[in-house]
């Protein structure tokens, strides 16, 4: 076909991942491309430029950009590296799009066709091409492998000849993708585990995993649509934080995992609860770069309190297990782009009906198309001044308050339509996981159906 991918090296230094594997490499060159990889851009995955070669692969440099038909990428591109682009290429990124309108502009300004993967409906289908799954399936393993690296004992019982140390308790709350494969990696490491979750379906999920589930009676169920959770009334939370403020005190590790979709995250351990935590206790909050469920916890850095409760508040979870999390992501990335070939033609063949496409292309032909965004996003040169893209400098991150503004935009047809139930599916369109029975996620729980158009609205700087 000759048509060619790019997969730059991130220009963010604190990404450490890569959109491409050998693996994928391979399978996109059967499918006729010709790849070029940046120099150096699977440095931090432990991908080094050769393994890319003998898998079928050019290396080059930044600017061999302009070549190319496909662009594949962790992070949004800066508006200075949209500009070197091909018209007309296709971008696949985690675009975080909501309050970075300036930047969606800037793509459609440059003519490219940008796909935000964040969006992808959780159907059936696109099981496979789910980055917020496999991301934050990772995430949960390495919540606890930064957990029992700053506890400072053994998270197993262990009984010896000079005595016995106690198991960890460990206590996981919100019980979702991460928490709970969160739950499975504390298990494996030998630790007394419970959860808890507002959903009640999680019940069932926790304790098939060997972990005791925890709720209020007050709170029988809060589900909200489409298998997520709803934020709590006043009276709700009031009983939620009894029973958490009675428990967490014997806990030694507490992992914090619980969002609502498009809304801040639901504050969910006090200052006085710290307070009642032993010294040497370890609180992970997932969510602190949604707002953080956890008071105190800093984004970014792992603080200790004065009664000595260390609570760690990481970014970019999944980048500090980037080997794996870059494998699986580049799987994603591959699955959805297989759909826009035209595998006889050898050529991309992008199906503007298809509900995966309507779901997640923001900008295509010079517009912004996303109807998320279509009424939001000024024309660039309209917007405000350009972001100079300072070269391998972290983005600003945006407060998670900005989640629940971009929440409030209209719901439209292709939303609707990408939000329907995933509905019956055959076995030849699950992953591997699923089809022995498994989730990707570690479980082995069957989907509830897609994600909402209101609740993805919401989805935005999660794996961040
Ligand atoms: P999420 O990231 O939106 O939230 C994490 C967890 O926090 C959820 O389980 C939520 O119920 C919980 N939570 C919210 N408020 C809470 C509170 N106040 N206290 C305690 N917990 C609270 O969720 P997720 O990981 O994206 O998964 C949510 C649902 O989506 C699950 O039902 C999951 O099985 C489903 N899912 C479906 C697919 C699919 O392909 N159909 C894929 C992935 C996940």
């Amino acid at each position: 076909m000759g048509q060619s991918i790019f997969v730059p090296k991130e220009v963010d230094v604190t990404e450490g991942r890569v959109a491409i594997s050998p693996e994928t490499v391979k399978r996109l060159a059967g499918l006729g491309f010709d790849i070029v990889v940046e120099k150096n851009a699977g440095e931090q995955s432990r991908i080094v430029d050769s393994e890319f070669e003998k898998a079928g692969a050019k290396i080059g440099k930044a600017s061999d950009a302009s070549k190319a038909d496909v662009v594949l990428k962790l992070r949004r591109p800066t508006p200075a590296e949209v500009k070197t682009y091909k018209k007309g290429a296709l971008v696949l990124a985690s675009m975080d799009p909501y309050g970075n309108e300036g930047d969606v502009a800037a793509m459609a300004a440059a003519g490219v066709t940008a796909f935000a993967m964040e969006f992808m409906p959780r159907i059936t289908r696109a099981q496979s091409m789910d980055v917020l799954s496999s991301q934050a399936n990772l995430a949960g393993y390495r919540a606890v492998i930064d957990a029992a690296a700053e506890y400072d004992r053994a998270l197993p019982m262990m009984m010896t000849a000079a005595g016995t140390v106690p198991a960890a308790k460990v206590f996981v709350m919100g019980a979702g993708v991460a928490g709970l494969q969160a739950i499975a990696t504390a298990r494996r490491l030998g630790a007394v585990v419970t959860a808890t979750d507002v959903r009640a379906a999680a019940g069932e999920q926790v304790q098939s995993l060997g972990a005791k589930f925890i709720m209020t009676e007050a709170l029988k169920d809060a589900s909200g649509d489409g298998g997520y959770a709803r934020e709590l009334t006043d009276e709700e939370k009031k009983a939620q934080a009894e029973l958490v403020a009675e428990h967490i005190a014997k806990q030694d590790i507490v992992i914090t995992t619980a969002l609502i979709p498009g809304r801040p995250a639901p504050r969910l351990v006090s200052t006085d609860m710290v307070k009642s935590m032993k010294p040497g206790s370890i609180i992970v909050d997932l969510a602190v770069e949604r707002g953080g469920n956890v008071e105190g916890a800093k984004a970014g850095e792992v603080v200790t309190t004065a009664n000595g409760v260390k609570i760690v508040g990481h970014l970019n979870v999944p980048g500090r297990v980037a080997a794996s999390a870059s494998l699986l992501y580049a799987k994603n990335l591959y699955t959805f782009l297989e759909t826009m070939v035209d595998k006889e033609k050898k050529e991309l063949a992008v199906d503007m009906e298809d509900e995966l496409v309507k779901a997640t292309m923001l900008t295509h032909d010079g517009k912004v198309v996303h109807p998320n965004f279509v009424d939001t996003v000024k024309p660039v040169a309209k917007a405000a001044a350009p972001r100079k893209a300072p070269a391998r400098k972290a983005p600003a991150r945006k407060p998670a308050a900005k989640a629940a503004a971009g929440a409030a935009t209209k719901k439209t047809a292709a939303q609707k339509t990408a939000a329907k139930p995933a509905g019956a599916s055959s076995a030849a369109d699950k992953p591997a996981a699923a089809k022995s029975g498994e989730n990707p996620d570690g479980t082995n729980r069957t989907r509830k159906g897609a994600r909402p158009a209101r609740q993805r609205r919401g989805e935005r700087s999660r794996r961040r």
